[in-house]
């Protein structure tokens, strides 16, 4: 046992990729890993899932390049595309595929010269309005793209939902309309490549959107996208899905304690009984938000315990009760397969993207497999 793990399974890893196998049997599946996975150690879910899918999508060329260096050969694509500043001749020197967004990237590939012509996907703004070429100038842009020397034929062509997770809200059916449209008004339909639409939500949520190739991020982390109240569709497990990581660290002090009494930073929290404390090796170093409400639970030999007091940097607080039998050295679990991270995500008020994503390099990946 050591103190601040992050528990990475593998096994539920490869079970959830076989699910969207299943979920979607006509699709490739291109597996998201900006975020260092998030925070399940990108080299290592791309070394365990390289055979298993089609693609890694990644949010900066800096983590294309890092997975190139550890020997991943796999397709990856740039899901923002290159950067004002960055160098685009190591696009193809080492074999990556780019978003296409903005006029000013087919400006830059319009002058590139390249060996062999570069996979890119052409991203089309449905609704989103962040990144991707508007509806009414996207037919010329496409061909502006397509008429490149260094772009190779077909091109992919992508769009992203902003509302998939809210099941019955009528904007995603709006964005699959406006990105079919936009298919359907291509000059040459033999310059259309594959298209690209659902991330996790829409995966599970929007059957009609799988289309050639899926971009599952969480759901591929076994956690749902879903609000926590959708009662079939609140956790991963609901959804057929492993939860892959499990938080988790050790007790280092149990402690008694009077009523009366408070404990930590600024005294927050006051015993209303005479107890018994544990005190965790977690902290907000480790990735533990520092702003979670008093009374999130964690878990030690089975049992749920609320934290008390401050979150530190290096500790966390516990109640254990009066009449506790834990002890130093026990085991305690922040999240993982039987304290869903959804469950602490909607309690905190937080996302479970950003819980599993927050976590810091001191707190140590360890993988079971
Ligand atoms: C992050 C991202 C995804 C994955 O999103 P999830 O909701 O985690 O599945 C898919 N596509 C694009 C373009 C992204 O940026």
């Amino acid at each position: 046992m050591s103190v601040a793990t992050v528990e990475v399974d593998v096994a539920a890893l490869l079970h959830n990729v076989n699910c969207f196998k299943r979920q979607a049997p006509h699709s490739q599946i291109w597996a998201i890993i900006k975020a260092n996975a998030y925070g399940h150690g990108k080299t290592e879910v791309a070394r365990f899932l390289q055979k298993q899918v089609d693609g890694f999508g990644v949010a900066r060329l800096s983590e294309a390049l890092e997975l190139r260096s550890v020997g991943i050969i796999a397709p990856i694509l740039l899901l923002e595309g290159f950067f004002p500043d960055e160098d685009i001749t190591l696009l193809e020197r080492y074999s990556l595929q780019t978003m296409i967004h903005s006029p000013e990237q087919i400006e830059r590939l319009r002058e590139l010269k390249t060996s062999y012509p570069l996979n890119v996907w052409f991203k089309l703004d449905s609704g989103m309005h962040r990144l991707g070429f508007r509806p009414e100038q996207a037919r010329h842009y496409f061909n502006l793209l397509a008429a490149c020397p260094s772009v190779a034929k077909p091109i992919n062509i992508a769009s992203h939902f902003c509302c998939a997770d809210e099941l019955d809200n009528p904007y995603t059916t709006a964005q699959i309309q406006v990105f079919d449209d936009f298919i359907a008004a291509i000059d040459d339909p033999a310059l259309v490549g594959l298209q690209s639409l659902c991330a996790s939500s829409g995966l599970f949520g929007w059957q009609t959107a799988h289309r050639d190739i899926v971009r599952p991020g969480l759901v591929l982390y076994g956690i749902s996208p879903f609000d926590y109240q959708i009662k079939d569709k609140a956790t991963g497990a609901a959804l057929g899905l492993l939860p892959v990581m499990t938080l988790k660290s050790m007790l280092i002090a149990v402690r008694d304690h009077k009523q009366g009494e408070g404990v930590g930073y600024g005294q927050t929290w006051r015993s209303p009984r005479d107890t018994r404390l544990g005190v965790i090796a977690m902290g907000y170093g480790d990735g533990y938000p520092r702003g979670v409400p008093a009374d999130i639970p964690v878990m030690i030999n089975g049992q749920l315990l609320p934290i008390v007091g401050r979150i530190a940097m290096d500790m966390i607080v516990v109640d254990l009760g009066p009449d506790t039998s834990a002890q130093i050295g026990d085991e305690v679990i922040f999240w993982g397969p039987d304290l869903p991270v959804e469950k602490i995500a909607a309690l905190s008020g937080m996302s479970a993207y950003e819980l599993v994503v927050h976590l810091t390099s001191r707190a140590k990946l360890v993988y079971k497999f």
